[in-house]
């Protein structure tokens, strides 16, 4: 069917435009920006705020453009006198009771609401409103709620029931009482949030955020006892330079690097490289359950946020899930174990940092099964937000930086450890390994383009060594439960899943740089990192896990094979079924 075309005009602007589109999106097509605050493209679509309104000739009061449909003839305007004036009374009334910390705020220089306040001239704030005083709701390992600084805008909400499915938070309380928070006013850490931090990147303000462990990596790396190694994740690459003005999905690895040897950091390693592991260990297991040892389908186990949804809500389907560690943990018990016996250091003196895109990769280091005979894989998870943070205390001119490699003897990873970071790419580097190793040859098909993409959920079926394999992926937590209703119903056709919680997977987990509303709404910024990603991944001398040298050596000179009892002992690790919050 066609779509209908409606004529109309904006700010004096004729426009052709489809009919069903709103006004907001319409306008932005021809370059005019109207200013949101409740709006978050395909999430929060509500018109709440009133920061977006518009007057329409032949109309009485103002109309919301996010959802205002254009019709025929239209006459609209978007920044008249009355409509700049309405809206300072909005932004007067938000400001009225609003803590006003910019100074000290995690937000500072990336808030919605501080660039409008600053847009608007914002020098004297009319309404005298009475300050909240909610606490701050800190106690989970991975985020933190500051309900002070919360402007209700409901984009969180949003994000986690409608995009994720979960309901960890939601509006409470009436007029001035009202706050976002969860059932009883629990702490995070106590209801069934999975961590995933898709709030977080949601939010405009400093309302939501990670547990930073800035601080506590400085005192480290201050520390001359203490061998500090740091170690980063493939989607951390193709954005930390978008905290310093790089285009969006630049890969800035060679900056990277050279910036954390700048800092300090005794080693610096790839967690590509403990991508490689997981392969070799996650392609093992599958085989091995391929033909008859163990749970089918098996389901990939490197997103933490995922890890957690299984355990709350289907404990009596973990036996799917890889034993596999994520490849952060793989890499840092490997770091505490093998490297630091060859190189003599005191496993007890080294402390791992892992630069992660995620936050709920705090929680995972801090899981009690993350650790080998009392010593912890992973000390410290930042994201990559706040390894810029540290960028910019060291006052490192992050643009300007010549290139730098990883560190040997652990800096050498492979194509398909690159493609990690975004979804699709955990399964399609594990097939270019367990291909080849059913085939028992080296074959020519690397790229599984059935997999990439997207689409919420994609499946593909291949022909190996003569046998059907079904293998899907999911990302998104919505995504998950109906993967995991499939198989909890006996009915999922599948032999291999890969599930990661957030949508997109890790280029755009929870500590990703945080893009405004109106990025969001122009830009795809998912494709953009995820585009990079694959072209690292082209580019890579090496494109499959089992052919990186680096592992080879390890596996020969320690971890002897696959699957064997040290693998099992370094790089797996267990689930148990965690309660549900009950209401
Ligand atoms: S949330 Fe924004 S406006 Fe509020 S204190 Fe933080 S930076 Fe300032
Ligand atoms: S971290 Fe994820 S699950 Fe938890 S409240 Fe935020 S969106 Fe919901
Ligand atoms: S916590 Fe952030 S996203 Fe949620 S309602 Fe408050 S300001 Fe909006």
């Amino acid at each position: 069917m066609s779509e209908e075309i409606v004529n109309l005009t904006i700010d004096g602007i004729k426009v052709k435009a489809t009919k069903g589109d709103t006004i907001l999106k319409v306008a932005k097509s021809v370059g005019i920006n109207i200013p949101t605050l409740c709006f978050l493209k395909e999430i929060n679509e509500v018109g709440d705020c009133r920061m977006c309104i518009v007057e329409i000739e032949g109309r009485r009061g103002f109309a919301a453009s996010c959802i205002q449909k254009v019709e025929e003839g239209m006459v609209v305007h978007t920044n008249t006198p009355s409509v700049v004036e309405a809206r300072k009374v909005i932004l007067d009334l938000i400001l009225s009771n609003h803590p006003k910390d910019c100074l000290t705020c995690i937000r500072s220089g990336n808030c919605e609401l501080q660039n409008l306040a600053e847009k608007f001239n914002m020098r004297d704030i009319e309404y005298k409103g009475e300050m909240q005083n909610h606490p701050i709701d800190d106690k989970s390992p991975s985020i933190v709620r500051e309900p002070n600084k919360c402007i209700l805008c409901r984009r969180c909400t949003a994000a986690c029931k409608n995009v994720q499915e979960i309901g960890a938070i939601s509006s409470t309380g009436r007029g001035f009482e009202s706050c976002i928070a969860t059932t009883y006013d629990e702490s995070l850490n106590d209801v069934d949030c999975t961590f995933c931090g898709q709030c977080v990147v949601s939010c405009p303000t400093g309302a939501l955020h990670e547990k930073e462990y800035v601080e506590d990596v400085w005192e480290k790396l201050k520390d001359e006892e203490t061998f500090v190694v740091v170690q980063t994740a493939p989607a951390v690459r193709v954005a930390i330079g978008e905290e310093f003005g790089m285009p969006i999905g630049e890969n800035a690895k060679g900056k990277m690097v050279t910036a954390l040897k700048r800092i300090g950091f005794d080693k610096v390693f790839d967690t590509n490289t403990g991508a490689d592991f997981t392969i070799m260990e996650e392609a093992n297991e599958f085989i091995e359950r391929l033909s008859g040892n163990g749970t089918l389908p098996m389901i990939t186990s490197c997103s933490p946020g995922w890890v957690r949804f299984a355990e709350k809500n289907y404990g009596d389907q973990l036996d799917h899930l890889s034993s596999c560690k994520s490849p952060h943990q793989m890499f840092g018990a490997v770091i505490k174990s093998y490297f630091a016996e060859k190189y003599g250091i005191d496993k007890n003196k080294i402390c791992t940092v892992s630069i992660m895109p995620c936050i709920a990769k705090k929680y995972e280091a801090s899981r009690p099964e993350m650790e080998v005979d009392g010593v912890r894989d992973v000390d410290y998870v930042l994201t990559t937000r706040e390894l810029a943070k540290m960028i910019k205390q060291a006052n490192i001119d992050f643009v300007e930086l010549e290139d730098s490699n990883f560190d040997d003897p652990m800096g050498e990873a492979s194509g398909a450890g690159a493609i990690f970071g975004t979804t699709g790419g955990v399964m399609e580097a594990a097939i270019r390994t367990a291909v080849d190793t059913l085939e028992n040859k080296s074959m020519d098909k690397i790229e599984y383009k059935e997999v990439r993409g997207e689409k919420g959920i994609k499946e593909a079926c291949l022909n190996v060594a003569g046998k059907e394999v079904k293998i899907a992926v999911a990302s998104g937590l919505s995504n998950a439960r109906k993967i995991m209703d499939q198989i909890k119903d006996k009915k999922s056709p599948y032999h291999f899943i890969e599930i990661m919680a957030c949508p997109g997977g890790c280029v755009m987990g929870g500590g990703q740089p945080i893009k405004s509303a109106k990025t969001r709404a122009t830009i795809d910024v998912r494709k953009r990192r995820a585009d990079s990603i694959y072209s690292i991944d082209e580019k890579s001398t090496i494109r499959k896990s089992h052919e990186n040298p680096t592992i080879k050596k390890i596996y020969e000179e320690y971890l002897e094979k696959p699957g064997s009892h040290k693998a099992h002992k370094y790089l797996h690790t267990t689930y148990s079924p965690k309660p549900k919050y009950d209401i």
